[in-house]
């Protein structure tokens, strides 16, 4: 049975726009590159099975998430395909992963060690892994062949932990300078290369090697490997203002909207929220939102961003509350409560994170579960 809410606040996820999305990614890298729709956060905030589903729907092949939590969330929901936890998991719960086959990442050597150490042998179950390989984001993974060579020396001393793959993450496609992400592309093959070898492979033989997040999907074909892992595109963002659009057309998933709960107006000197940062200068119409930052607006909006009311952006006056927003409604002739008013579409969010002093996927995913989700 669907949900019923209650509130005149919501997110309206367009599941057609994530299908849409897939769709172009996979008329970019072609048909033998597989797509792991990246849904970590709740995807970024959209609700992670809806859009898993439609991103399957649309010919995603894997899914990457952060936690182990969001993984086995996903197989509760009878969600079938191949899920990687591209963030740390504890040795502890190696053979929960396992016995939901989800596919672990190997941060480092004292990593593969606990893994080695902490999950049974002989119980007639595998645990699968990809191992992350530092290249220049200074974050998970070892950095050099010689660590990579020791920690696969560690995982083969367990009869049942199996290398399906590795790869390693960008620090800077999204970025109209690309030699970095060249250096981080070129370390990132010698260190496959080594790990062939010390796997004793030869290349036909299938390791599933990724690197490409959106902003890499959309600028260095060459970083393409056997998969590519979709994130902010998969909702239709894009990742930066710089990154090159012309590749790949991305129509944007969410929208979020409230309508109107009260309006009035306010003579000229009158103090607006919290610690009185706004008063008013002239005669002004004020429409106060249903909406805080306990579902996702962030504050940091108070008095510099806006919502938009008729195609009107309207600045948001004051502090944003923890349930209510007041928005200055004067250029919009005869507003009045119950009307509409948009928080986050397409053409604001960029422009919106900014003021915020944000990115966009702050945004979304700080979008809280008390603000409902309406699939259309
Ligand atoms: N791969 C890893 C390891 C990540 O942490 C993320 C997201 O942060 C992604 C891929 C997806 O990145 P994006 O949302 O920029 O496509």
């Amino acid at each position: 049975t669907k949900e019923q809410h209650y509130r005149d606040t919501w997110a309206e996820v367009n599941l057609d726009a994530i299908r849409h999305n897939v769709r172009a990614v996979r008329a970019c890298v072609g048909p033998d590159i597989m797509i792991m729709a990246v849904v970590k956060a709740n995807a970024y905030g959209h609700g992670a099975s809806p859009v898993v589903k439609a991103a399957i729907e649309a010919g995603a092949n894997y899914l990457g998430v952060a936690t182990l939590d969001e993984a086995i969330a996903l197989r509760r929901a009878g969600i079938e395909l191949p899920i990687l936890v591209l963030g740390y998991v504890s040795g502890e719960y190696a053979i929960v992963a396992a016995r939901q086959r989800i596919v672990l990442t190997v941060v480092g050597l004292q990593h593969a060690k606990e893994l080695v150490a902490k999950f049974p042998r002989g119980q007639m179950i595998d645990l699968h892994v990809h191992l992350k390989l530092d290249t220049g984001m200074g974050r998970l993974g070892v950095r050099t062949a010689d660590e990579l060579a020791m920690e696969v020396e560690a995982i083969s001393a367990h009869p049942s932990i199996y290398i399906d793959g590795a790869f390693t993450h960008f620090a800077q496609a999204d970025s109209a300078e690309k030699t970095y992400t060249m250096q981080q592309l070129q370390q990132a093959s010698e260190l496959f290369y080594a790990l062939r070898n010390t796997m004793h492979l030869n290349t036909a033989e299938s390791l599933i090697l990724h690197a490409a997040n959106s902003a890499a999907i959309l600028q260095f074909p060459e970083s393409y490997l056997n998969m590519v892992r979709l994130g902010i595109s998969l909702y239709g963002v894009y990742p930066s203002s710089e990154v090159n659009r012309d590749r790949i057309t991305l129509r944007q998933t969410l929208t979020m909207y409230t309508r109107i709960a009260y309006c009035k107006v306010l003579p000229p000197g009158t103090s607006v929220s919290y610690g009185r940062t706004f008063i008013t200068k002239q005669t002004m119409k004020v429409a106060t939102l249903p909406v805080g930052y306990a579902d996702g607006y962030h504050r940091s909006l108070s008095n510099r961003g806006y919502a938009v009311v008729r195609g009107v952006k309207c600045p948001i006056v004051g502090m944003i509350c923890m349930d209510q927003t007041m928005i200055d409604v004067s250029q919009v002739d005869g507003v009045e409560a119950g009307e509409v008013v948009t928080i986050y579409d397409e053409q604001t969010l960029p422009e919106l994170a900014d003021l915020a002093q944000t990115i966009p996927y702050e945004l979304l995913c700080s979008i809280s579960p008390r603000v409902p989700r309406r699939y259309v």
